[in-house]
């Protein structure tokens, strides 16, 4: 089932979001050869505590049997790496790329958003795949108005990636987003046939094109968390957290 939220309930998902949305801003100043992911989660956390809220993702239940519950709060994927990448002691190299996701709780409510940034210089096939990846998602929320269907934003998503010669994930997808991390509907970022659902006033999306360089292919590392491109070539990952309205979409996750 999904979940709208009145006016009321949105104003409070601002707030969340609005926190994660500064957290953002201080991971982009602060990423640079030399900094370990784990000292960034270090500090996301304690800014996300400062603001009296709880980082979404710390402690997030494992899908599968026997691994441990998501130990970071946020999500550092490295190169290859698509998403929920566990902080650790790499160190950023030069040429390196990084998405960071990021969520925060407060209020009742959860926001959610990613990034992928540059570390030092980097390719210009590197930054394309960043400048792309944040392009499909404004092409994507284009179509994220009254009367559409999930299916226009994901198709637009694709398009937009397909063209420019990259490939979109599909075993990972946007979602609702609200009083849990994860609510319906899903939204993938290519055409699939079953997401139908007309949008509607007070819908709140994550949506968060995931697009590698190569192959769309992925696999999950054995630690049962960190997804891979399964030919090591690069992936980047761009989210936000949004609100239906009778108009534009509202962009909670950006300030
Ligand atoms: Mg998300």
């Amino acid at each position: 089932m999904i979940v709208k939220k009145s006016k009321n309930e949105i104003d409070l998902m601002r707030k969340s979001s609005e926190i994660v949305a500064l957290a953002l801003k201080k991971v982009e100043e602060l990423v640079s050869p030399g900094i370990t992911t784990l000292e960034l989660d270090r500090i996301v956390e304690e800014f996300i505590r400062s603001k009296g809220a709880i980082p979404s993702f710390k402690g997030y239940k494992a899908i599968y049997p026997n691994v441990e519950n998501f130990p970071g709060s946020i999500c550092s994927s490295i190169n290859d790496e698509v998403v929920h990448g566990i902080p650790g002691l790499r160190e950023l190299k030069d040429g390196d790329i990084i998405s960071i996701d990021i969520g925060a709780y407060i209020d009742g409510f959860h926001g959610d958003a990613a990034r992928t940034y540059p570390v030092g210089n980097i390719s210009p096939e590197a930054q394309k795949l960043i400048d792309v990846t944040k392009q499909s998602f404004f092409e994507g929320i284009k179509y994220a108005t009254v009367g559409n269907r999930i299916i226009d934003i994901s198709s637009a998503i694709e398009d937009c990636v397909v063209k420019s010669g990259f490939t979109v994930v599909r075993e990972f997808v946007g979602h609702g987003i609200g009083k849990e991390m994860h609510e319906e509907p899903q939204i993938p970022n290519y055409r699939c046939r079953t997401q139908r659902a007309r949008l509607d006033v007070g819908m709140t999306l994550a949506i968060e094109p995931m697009v590698n360089q190569g192959t769309h292919e992925i696999k999950v590392l054995e630690n049962g968390w960190t997804v891979v491109t399964l030919d090591g070539k690069l992936s980047a990952h761009y989210e936000n957290t949004i609100a239906i309205t009778e108009e534009h979409p509202l962009i909670l996750t950006i300030l």
